[in-house]
């Protein structure tokens, strides 16, 4: 699946879970708050890509994307829930070096990157490449669905658009 479609999904994930959820009370901190976590989602729906030096987030990190691809290959470890896990973990002690109202702002982010890294292995498991779901146990990949990255990369675009849509719409 190409970044295009992760990024509107990463985008329309956060969008999501803004709305769905009470970020704050304070008119101007819900701004900023819901910005911090959807930006985290844009970006953490990039990530798992690292592991292809020719993505977008592997271009910016070619020396680590080569060595990932070159362990592990495409829709590898970055791939698999076990590494979302620690993934997850890892990125939610990031916050803890900032203090007060910073501290918030990057707590929304983190979380943001792993909500964002969620829908980009969502994504991948409806396609026929599917992710290695029980790594390291198997190397299996496995798919809920067959949808071509290639060919239907607009359908699935446009599906993420609108239960975007729905979800704000529905959400009072
Ligand atoms: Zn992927």
């Amino acid at each position: 699946m190409d970044y295009k479609t992760h990024r509107i999904g990463g985008i329309c994930t956060g969008i999501i879970t803004v709305t769905t959820f009470a970020v704050s009370a304070d008119p101007s901190e819900k701004i900023v708050f819901s910005a911090a976590l959807i930006l985290g989602s844009y970006i953490g729906s990039l990530i798992p890509d690292l592991d292809h030096p020719k993505s977008l987030i592997g271009r910016k990190f070619k020396v680590l994307s080569k060595g990932i691809n070159k362990t592990f290959g495409h829709r590898g470890i970055t791939h698999t829930p076990l590494f979302l896990i620690i993934y997850s973990i890892l990125i939610m002690r990031l916050p803890n070096i900032f203090q007060g109202y910073v501290k918030t702002i990057v707590q929304y982010f983190s979380f943001g990157t792993i909500i964002g890294y969620i829908s980009h292995l969502i994504l991948d498991f409806i396609t026929v490449g599917g992710i290695p779901l029980l790594y390291p146990i198997s190397k299996r990949h496995f798919r809920i669905a067959r949808f071509r990255s290639s060919s239907h990369k607009n359908i699935i675009t446009g599906l993420c658009i609108v239960i975007a849509l729905i979800i704000i719409a529905t959400n009072k």
